[in-house]
């Protein structure tokens, strides 16, 4: 029996699941246990011999065609391919274990070659941990011919599953099923990754930024994820299991407990409202956000709709979509749209050219916005799409990512394009539509008062804003403790925003992963904000809190922490005040680094 493993990542989902792993290799490949027959035994072996056979002619022939075109030397790299599939220790302990746990070839091709792999990983020659890489090409090729081409998805999952993986894209991690995969956990990323938003938008528990917890782990492990506090155990021991179970009703009950907060007002105890409204990726999120008291869409992703196709969705098939979305909110809710903000980590794997290109800097490249100007055909059918839908509810349409004024004004004007074709065209749409943009680099919270002279309305992006302002990627794992939306400079950027937007009188919004982190409600009302978008299943806490804080407790604390010079003495007067006015709101949570 293996011994019980503990790791800390971030926690970006919360809750608790307790399944056995299914571990995606670099193919995204979920191998799992499966079990044979007695009389499958036999069949199972002459499986791994076929592979191992096919394999090898393989590799041969690709050892002679390398060695005709660079020579011997270079060919000889295949020797080590070919030596390990005669390597009578390999190969043996793959047979024992298909004839001793009576499993699949493949299952037993994959725990040996991981194995392998790993004390490969851990041996003190830097010459023998080179190896490693072509290990996991051995191991590819291999369950390539065990279990064909086909690249088996993650949501065909036959049990529920706790998933691992070294990374998922978004648009994997939107297709996942949700009745199997009961907890995601990755070895990159950070909280703000899209990833780990979606995980939360899904309800899935999740720990991100694992390190290389993904070659440690085997298919079928026990696991026990705790999505709130960001630790993973594996082959947890009795005491642990039982530990966890407890917690997992205790989570099952809180959210309960919270959910009886739907139908009252988000208001504070002095009778201020404060809008709380989703972030949504796809229309099927809506009756959860409502459930969860949203009361309209604060964001509303588009690219979500790009990723998830295999082919740019057509003018009609987008304009359906966000109709979809705005039946299912009712003529009552707003919906925010926001054009498409494809590129940096939102890119389709192999999705249409104009934005799988291959970029240095993409966080600083050509994403967002900037790829939409220099689209124009790609930009002008989304805003064909979304200014048609408009007659059928309260729409408002944001730019994302917007850094110069200049681009703004273009956004504005190629929109007027397509209005006034609509017009020529007889096709209805709602003029008055608001226009509004997202603050999420600094450059524009900055230059805030000339921006909010030209929109309707702001939508803070704390996320973006966030890793332009302290320079830190906020989907790499190894500085995560520096990604901190409490770092004094962004505070004082949003400050200054929701000051232009109100001197100017028009509406500020926050939809950054901030606006559901409990630790900042109470500072962002304190700074004057009253409008929020977030991730559906945290409303009913941020609800709860604002219910139980008056504004000028609010106000006075955002003035305290105006004289603060670090984020960790941010973060923890911000817990000591929420700890005093609901304090199942701190024990127990991840550290918001
Ligand atoms: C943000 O940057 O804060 C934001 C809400 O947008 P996204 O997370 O989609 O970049
Ligand atoms: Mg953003």
């Amino acid at each position: 029996m293996t011994a019980m493993l503990t790791r800390k990542g971030i926690g970006v989902s919360p809750g608790v699941a307790i399944a056995p792993a299914v571990v995606l290799d670099a193919a995204d490949q979920p191998i799992q246990r499966r079990h044979v027959p007695h009389s499958g035994v036999g069949n199972e072996l002459r499986r791994l011999d076929a592979a191992i056979e096919a394999s090898k002619n393989e590799i041969e022939d690709l050892r002679q065609q390398t060695a005709t075109a660079l020579g011997d030397d270079v060919g000889r790299i295949f020797a080590f391919h070919i030596g390990m599939l005669g390597d009578p220790d390999l190969i043996g302990s793959v047979t024992d274990q298909i004839r001793g746990d009576r499993v699949s070839a493949e299952y037993a091709t994959y725990v040996a070659l991981r194995r392998r792999a790993q004390s490969f990983d851990a041996h003190e020659s830097p010459l023998v941990r080179k190896m490693v890489s072509d290990i996991w090409d051995l191991e590819r090729r291999l369950l390539r011919h065990l279990v064909g081409e086909a690249r088996s998805e993650v949501n065909q999952l036959n049990q529920p599953s706790v998933v691992i993986a070294r990374d998922l894209t978004p648009s994997q991690t939107a297709g996942l099923d949700r009745t199997k995969v009961k907890a995601l956990v990755i070895d990159l990323g950070g909280r703000t990754s899209h990833t780990a938003i979606l995980a939360h938008a899904l309800g899935i528990p999740a720990v991100v930024g694992l390190g290389s917890l993904s070659r440690e782990v085997e298919s079928g492990q026990q696991i026990v994820v705790d999505g709130t506090r960001g630790t993973v155990i594996i082959e947890p021991d009795g005491a642990k299991l039982l530990e966890y179970r407890q917690e997992a009703r205790r989570f099952r009950d809180l959210v309960g407990r919270l959910d009886e907060l739907r139908d009252k007002p988000a208001e504070t105890k002095n009778g201020e409202k404060v809008n709380l409204l989703a972030n949504i990726e796809f229309s099927s999120e809506i009756e959860e956000a409502v459930g969860n008291g949203a009361e309209g869409v604060g964001l509303y992703r588009t690219e979500f709709l790009f990723l998830a196709a295999d082919h740019e969705p057509t003018e009609e098939e987008q304009y359906e979509a966000y109709v979809e979305v705005l039946n299912r909110l009712g003529k009552d809710l707003p919906l925010t749209i926001r054009t498409l903000d494809l590129g940096a980590d939102k890119v389709a794997m192999d999705g249409p050219s104009a934005f799988a290109n291959y970029e240095r800097n993409p966080f600083l490249g050509c994403r967002s916005i900037r790829l939409c100007l220099q689209n124009l055909p790609l930009f002008k059918t989304q805003l064909r799409a979304i200014l048609r839908a408009s007659a059928h509810g309260q729409m408002r349409i944001m730019f994302p990512l917007i850094s110069h004024i200049m681009e703004l004004r273009q956004a504005r004007m190629v929109l007027q394009d397509v209005m006034e074709d609509l017009e020529d065209q007889g096709i209805p749409f709602d003029r008055d539509v608001p226009i509004g943009m997202m603050v999420e680099v600094p450059s524009a919270a900055l230059q805030a008062a000339t921006f909010a002279k030209e929109v309707d309305f702001f939508s803070i992006g704390t996320n973006d804003l966030v890793q332009y302002t302290v320079a830190v990627d906020r989907s790499n794992e190894r500085i995560a403790s520096l990604y901190s939306a409490a770092h004094p400079a962004v505070l004082k950027l949003i400050k200054e925003v929701v000051r232009a937007a109100q001197r100017e009188q028009i509406g500020v919004s926050l939809c950054g992963e901030m606006a559901s982190e409990p630790e900042f409600t109470m500072l962002l009302v304190g700074l004057g904000l009253r409008w929020f978008s977030m991730t559906p299943p945290a409303i009913p806490e941020v609800k709860q809190i604002i219910r139980s804080v008056s504004t000028d407790q609010c106000r006075r604390l955002a003035r305290r922490v105006s004289g603060l010079d670090t984020d960790r003495e941010v973060l923890n007067l911000l817990r000591e005040e929420l700890r005093k006015v609901m304090p199942s709101a701190v024990d127990g949570r991840s550290v918001v680094a």
